[in-house]
């Protein structure tokens, strides 16, 4: 004696979502994430756009409940969010940009600033103030080894607000990146 099919089908995961539901949430998602402007002088837009893609949204969301449907209404969505893109440059896409050039920099060798040379293990960010926040604009990285860790932070960063961070590739004690330049003039 066999058994049904649908009786050996693993049970589904406790809290897991219907894939259609899962589908319409990813869209709705997609739909409320616009980035920060990387300019003050794009803030306007990304509002406009931000209420533009908010009141695409509720729209969908009353249809979906006077009358259902989730796969199609979560195609128009897509659709909606997709006549209204982020055209304006974002301070993510800056961030990854700077992130990348970093990389690329701390991999090749290159004269040692004021560290030993030694491997780093510990990273410092710098940040000065912006829009009247304490960390609002990202200057400068330091790497620093344990021993020079305490010189970094105190001399290196300057004026600038210290913040810890994990090290990133193969940094060494003493290397510096000029987020405002992109590593010149260091
Ligand atoms: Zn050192």
């Amino acid at each position: 004696m066999s058994a049904h099919p649908a009786e050996q089908a693993p049970a589904p995961t406790a809290g897991a979502l219907p894939p259609a539901l899962t589908e319409l949430l990813a869209a709705i998602r997609d739909a409320l994430d616009v980035p920060l402007a990387d300019r003050p002088a794009d803030d306007k837009q990304r509002a406009e756009l931000l209420t533009r893609r908010a009141a695409d949204t509720r729209v969908i969301v009353e249809l979906l409940l006077a009358h259902g449907n989730a796969e199609h209404h979560t195609a128009r969505l897509r659709e909606w969010t997709a006549e209204h893109p982020v055209t304006y440059p974002t301070w993510q896409t800056r961030a990854d940009e700077a992130a990348a050039e970093e990389e690329q920099l701390i991999g090749v060798p290159e004269p040692i600033g004021p560290g030993c040379g030694a491997p780093a293990t510990v990273r410092f960010e710098g940040y000065s103030p912006r829009n009247g926040l304490a960390h609002g604009s990202l200057d400068l990285a330091v790497y620093a080894c344990a021993e020079h860790a305490p010189r970094a932070r105190a001399e290196w960063l300057g004026d600038l607000m210290p913040y810890r961070t994990l090290t990133a590739g193969d940094a060494l004690c003493g290397h510096l990146f000029d987020f405002t330049t992109l590593g010149g003039g260091r």
